[in-house]
């Protein structure tokens, strides 16, 4: 990752990460991707980095490495307590990421669900994980000064800590930094579930850790951690606005002096053309031709004619209402009768999987469907496409369009949260322009913009000119990491933040 190359200004910080998923541990989404690499980002600056995540299942068969550590958890949970083992893995130097290892909670097949159902015990296991997490860094002996958490898995750890602070003896605790990677997923339970935090009452409240009578873990981190951030800009303003809000714009602009938007940045190691493990043949700006051989490689993989001059549409995503399925299914059954393919790989919603089959079904020889979860398909996907769909009703800040655009597939994204601050439309900029963008959440407006790809097919060197462009944009870590550094140092440098109860 380019992020070594930048080392950080002043005095190296001591940062604990925590997080349910850390690419390449563990991953559903882009959350993993973006703590696996600020973790790494942020140690090849110089600082002093941990992360800390559930043991889950295959973790240790994956990566050999990894050690037990002579420290056990034994922490109350409710009226029980419970205890737990930590394994350490040290991936390079300056890094080192722990695991809360608990066979009961987390050796299960699924990290938050099994065949579409979230497990009953959620709020016990991330509760759990949560003390676990404020254990560890009250008694890590490197003593780190600012815990970075993510998402509502983990946003509680900020409540703690500001609870040990002011009434637990921890008159020196860190100072916390929540990063809202996705506001639709709040940590909702039944309100019993708080007394397993052991937390007191009063702060069980609606300005803090209650609404409408349960417990809203990510509500809790909202109110209480010292700062805040989300992963675009523009994500950053529109959660201000009750449209996009989840219903937390309110308290969300009570914060807003504490809350910034950093784009993600993207693992260029990974996320790259020339020296990947996954793609049949390696391009680059200066020579673009074994794109497609990746592209001919992926229609026969995908079980499609291999007729190269087709163009070729794809996608790789959750199946969940977020992504835009209910545009995009009505909005191909109309464009699928034009001269183009379609690809997609993904897994969720069951009433999604349902509704491609039909589609496919429709358009046998135009359609290839791919249910599960698969990282090397996804490369070949993003790298053989030459448009790629993301008709998403809502993104935080989105990675898939960053990876097509330095794999040369031209993104169609509906311009809201990252999406519109990555992708530049030829109404922003004609010499610019490396992707298509539309406004309104319909599948008509995503149609139009399937038909304005088509008509920039049939324009070779215009085509060439926004695939150019979009292999040239650079979203490495060094810009990301030291916006995080910026956040953390202005953290550090102000009082804690006392709120909540
Ligand atoms: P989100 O986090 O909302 O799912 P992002 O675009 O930020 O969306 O990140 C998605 C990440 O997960 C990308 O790295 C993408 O390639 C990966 N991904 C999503 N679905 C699959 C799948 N079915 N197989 C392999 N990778 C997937």
């Amino acid at each position: 990752m380019s992020a070594g190359t930048q080392a950080s200004v002043g005095r190296p910080l001591r940062v604990l990460l925590a997080s349910s998923e850390v690419h390449p541990y563990s991953k559903t989404g882009g959350l993993a991707d973006m703590t696996g690499a600020l973790g790494r980002a942020l140690a090849r600056m110089g600082h002093r980095v941990g992360i800390v995540k559930p043991l889950f299942r295959g973790v240790r068969e994956r990566f050999p490495g990894l050690r037990r550590v002579d420290w056990r958890f034994d922490l109350p949970l409710g009226d029980r307590r419970v205890d737990a083992e930590l394994w350490v893995h040290e991936p390079e130097r300056g890094l080192a990421v722990y695991f809360i290892g608990h066979d009961g909670y987390f050796n299960r097949a699924g990290l938050y669900n099994e065949n579409g159902r979230d497990y009953a015990d959620n709020a016990e296991r991330f509760i759990f994980f949560s003390k676990c997490v404020v254990h560890l860094a009250r008694y890590l002996p490197w003593r780190p000064e600012l815990v970075h958490v993510h998402d509502w898995q983990t946003a509680l750890v900020a409540l703690m800590v500001q609870h040990e602070r002011r009434w637990g003896g921890w008159s020196d605790a860190p100072r916390t930094c929540l990063t809202i990677h996705n506001l639709a997923y709040q940590g909702y339970f039944p309100g019993w579930t708080y007394g397993l935090t052991n937390l007191p009452w009063s702060y069980f409240h609606p300005e803090c850790a209650e609404a409408y009578g349960q417990l809203n873990c990510l509500k809790a981190g909202i109110a209480t951690a010292d700062r805040l951030t989300t992963v675009s800009p523009r994500y950053a303003r529109e959660i201000l606005t009750e449209e996009f809000g989840e219903g937390l714009a309110w308290l969300l602009r009570r914060r807003q002096a504490h809350l910034r938007g950093i784009l993600n940045g993207v693992d260029y190691e990974e996320w790259n053309t020339e020296h990947n493990p996954h793609l049949p043949a390696s391009y680059s700006v200066q020579d673009l031709s074994g794109k497609a051989v990746v592209k001919r490689a992926l229609l026969r993989e995908a079980g499609l004619p291999e007729e190269e001059a087709v163009p070729l549409f794809g996608t790789v995503t959750r199946l969940a209402e977020q992504k835009g399925l209910d545009i995009l299914l009505p909005a191909l059954h109309e464009m699928l009768a034009a001269r183009m393919r379609f690809v997609l790989l993904g897994s969720g919603d069951a009433r999604y999987v349902e509704a491609l089959e039909r589609l496919r079904e429709r358009y046998p020889g135009k359609v290839a469907i791919r249910i599960g979860f698969d990282p090397g398909l996804a490369h070949r996907i993003e790298a053989g496409c030459d448009f790629y769909l993301m008709p998403s009703r809502f993104e935080p800040c989105g990675l898939n369009q960053m990876y097509s655009l330095r794999y040369g597939t031209v993104p169609i994204v509906r311009a809201v949260g990252g999406l519109d601050d990555t992708v530049v439309d030829a109404r922003e900029s004609v010499e610019r322009a490396n992707g298509i963008k539309f406004h309104e959440y319909s599948a008509a407006a995503l149609a139009h913009a399937i038909r304005k790809a088509l008509v920039l097919y049939g324009h070779p060197a215009l085509l060439h000119r926004y695939r150019v462009n979009g292999m040239q944009v650079d979203f490495s870590w060094v810009r990301t990491a030291g916006a995080y550094e910026e956040v953390y140092r202005e953290a550090l440098a102000s009082p804690p933040v006392a709120w909540g109860g």
